[in-house]
């Protein structure tokens, strides 16, 4: 029996919330997901996430962080950080929160390991996911194995999608595809749209769910931008399965946007999907990374 096994504790942290839950070796979440609002400065986040990690720390094997901002290749660090993130939380000493191995990973790239091990894209060795909330992130899987790059950051959603500089993009540049395919863009979209600047991303989903036109053909508008980078990434790393993951994906319409995919990319057709594990899956896939890790560390 394995029941008195130690557990990891997880964490997902982004801009606006950070959920932990306990999480066992292979992937299961065996306590309440707890959520709350991310502290607005980092030393406030560090000190929230030592409390927490506190009252856990006999239970536990390991802490793994699921985060926004791109993780060393290590797996012990933030290299780069993210605009919806307090400027220095990049510097957060992760280490610092137990006795136990601390292991980070970026939050879609996180995800994508959980689907890759457990969910959508199980046993499949080339996949991608597009990841949709305030920003863009991007996650591969090449040959069995997370796309790292040569620092850790593989994966950022910055490449330019049009000319004549129309919109600037959270990391500085113009017309990058996150400012064209995020959350924040659908906001944007909505705002031309409508000629109003109150109007946002929860209003076209209002809309939509009210069948009202104007709120239907932004979004579908949107989608299609989403889409096209996907053509894109589909042609460059000819994965087997995209999935799509962000509480926007589940407004989308799957059965259309692969048709649309596997028209104009040049390879074998793909399955377009959203990802299975939805809110949990950075946290789920952030924990397999650390019973990896522990098991390497142990033989
Ligand atoms: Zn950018």
């Amino acid at each position: 029996m394995m029941t008195d096994s130690k557990k990891i504790l997880a964490f997902d942290i982004g801009g606006t919330k950070i959920a932990y839950a306990l999480i066992d070796e292979e992937g299961k979440i065996c306590s309440d997901v707890t959520k709350i609002s991310t502290p607005r400065d980092s030393a406030e986040i560090l000190a929230t996430l030592k409390r927490i990690v506190s009252g856990f720390e006999n239970q536990i094997e390991a802490v793994a962080v699921a985060t926004a901002g791109e993780v060393s290749k290590d797996n012990d660090r933030i290299i780069a950080s993210v605009g919806n993130m307090p400027k220095d939380y990049m510097n957060t000493p992760f280490a610092e929160l137990s006795s136990k191995p601390v292991v980070v990973e970026n939050d879609a790239n996180a995800a994508m390991w959980a689907e890759y091990k457990l969910g959508a894209a199980k046993g499949m060795n080339d996949a991608m996911l597009v990841a949709i909330g305030t920003g863009v992130g991007i996650s591969f899987i090449v040959n069995g194995q997370l796309l790292k790059g040569k620092s850790g950051a593989a994966g950022e959603a910055h490449f330019k999608v049009a000319r004549g500089n129309k919109r600037r993009c959270g990391c500085g540049a113009y017309d990058c595809y996150e400012i064209y395919a995020s959350g924040t863009a659908l906001g944007i979209d909505a705002k031309e749209a409508y000629k109003d600047d109150s109007v946002t991303s929860h209003d076209v989903i209002k809309g939509m769910k009210e069948n009202n036109l104007l709120a239907i053909k932004v979004f579908n508008e949107w989608e299609q931008d989403v889409v096209n980078g996907i053509i894109g990434l589909v042609n460059i790393f000819d994965p087997e399965i995209v999935l799509l993951f962000g509480s926007l994906t589940e407004f989308m319409n799957y059965e259309k946007l692969e048709k649309i995919v596997n028209k104009d990319i040049l390879a074998r057709p793909i399955k377009l999907r959203r990802a299975i594990f939805e809110n949990n899956a950075a946290m789920i896939g952030a924990a397999l990374i650390a019973a990896e890790k522990i098991k390497k560390e142990k033989k």
